[in-house]
């Protein structure tokens, strides 16, 4: 049986003075130096609605107890605080900090400035040297960022670049998240496709080699951005695992895992996302075993620039129609819209429907919209992963 240590990290302090804690929790790998598996970080509930990933973690931590570990695992739910306990009625909020109206998960780290002149110094050196000059580079830049910047930090600030200390630390990144009354779905960067099979999530975006703020980007971007400022100089350096058996090389890899709807917890559905994660965490070295395989399904993926908002043409009440996951052939409707206001005397009720298949992720979460509101969110291009 595996030990779980605890640690209450500190992440900021409340006009009252009381202490925003973040709880974190590890579990160490058995094995050391070449044997070792890659490490990963999970955190869950970034942003306040987004509760499903506290049970993920809940569920992943009663089977890694009994589950041999080759590399390290850090797991850490309730990762915002603020947006967390941020209620308004009986609803979370908690997507942007009140004060500024940032959204959470855009403020985390990533210096492209710092790629060209790494890649220059250390071309010639080993891949292992080169992994753990940049880990500790990525390191350092957080580290100046939060102690030793005198202008300060806003909330949110100080909140993402210690989590993302943390993150930095590890090969995998896992970000849970939810949509708001949505399918579950994966953002995956796109040399990591392959990966994105073996979690038990039938929609995949495949996501660029941009920066927006997100922790995903800010732990896969600098690698990837990295590998390839170094094969310009002619320089080779893989960060995704290759298929051979048993040969385990340089592995980074992020993914923001979209498990579900907002404001939900279900353990049951919980113990099957968290069987979708070891199958991947297996697939990746990370645990020594051989249960966990990904579920039979059919996967679908989508280009992050095809993947639409669709804006609602009217005000009004939203009947949504169209179900999750299965592509909507064109013509078909998406949703209609209830006009009280028009009975009578005009059409109080409009269909709304695209000329092309679609695959809807995920809807607004109220029924009443104002015009202009995003509707659905849609596969507008898509394939079999
Ligand atoms: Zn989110």
């Amino acid at each position: 049986m595996n030990v779980i240590s605890k640690e209450v990290m500190h992440v900021g302090e409340m006009a009252s003075g009381a202490a925003l804690t973040v709880p974190v929790y590890r579990i160490k790998g058995s094995q050391q130096g070449s044997e070792q598996g890659p490490s990963v970080y999970i955190q869950a509930n970034m942003h306040g609605a987004e509760v499903q990933g506290n049970a993920v973690i809940f569920q992943l931590l009663e089977q890694l107890k009994h589950i041999e570990l080759k590399g390290d695992i850090t797991l850490v739910p309730y990762a915002n605080p603020v947006g967390c306990n941020h209620k308004n009625g009986e609803y979370t909020l908690g997507r942007f900090d009140p004060i500024t109206g940032v959204n959470w998960n855009r403020m985390f780290h990533f210096d492209a400035s710092i790629i060209e002149p790494f890649a220059q110094e250390y071309v010639n050196c080993s891949s292992e040297k080169i992994e753990a000059a940049f880990k500790a580079l990525m390191l350092e830049q957080i580290e100046q960022k939060l102690n030793h910047n005198i202008y300060g930090l806003t909330t949110g600030q100080r909140i993402a670049y210690q989590l993302q200390r943390l993150a930095h630390q590890a090969d995998i990144v896992l970000d849970l998240h939810t949509g708001p009354i949505s399918s579950k779905h994966l953002y995956c960067p796109e040399y990591a496709k392959e990966s994105a099979k073996y979690f038990d999530i039938p929609h995949t975006l495949l996501i660029p080699n941009s920066f927006d703020g997100a922790l995903d980007e800010a732990t896969f971007c600098p690698w990837w951005q990295l590998q390839l400022t170094l094969k310009a100089l002619g320089r080779d350096f893989p960060i995704r695992k290759n298929n051979v058996e048993g040969e385990c090389g340089i592995v980074k890899e992020s993914f923001t895992v979209e498990l579900g709807s907002q404001e939900q917890i279900d353990l049951d559905v919980a113990h099957q996302d968290a069987l979708g994660i070891l199958s991947y965490l297996q697939y990746q070295n990370v645990i020594n075993s051989n249960d966990y395989h990904p579920k039979a399904m059919v996967r679908y993926s989508c280009m992050l620039e095809d993947y639409k908002a669709l804006y609602s043409p009217m005000g009004g009440m939203v009947d949504y129609l169209a179900s999750f996951g299965e592509p909507l052939p064109a013509g078909e409707p998406l949703a209609r819209i209830l006009r009280m206001d028009n009975y009578g005397d005009g059409d109080p009720l409009h269909y709304i429907n695209l000329d092309h298949p679609v695959i809807p992720i995920l809807h607004f979460a109220s029924a009443s919209v104002n015009q202009g509101t995003e509707l659905y969110k849609v596969f507008s291009k898509f394939s079999v992963l």
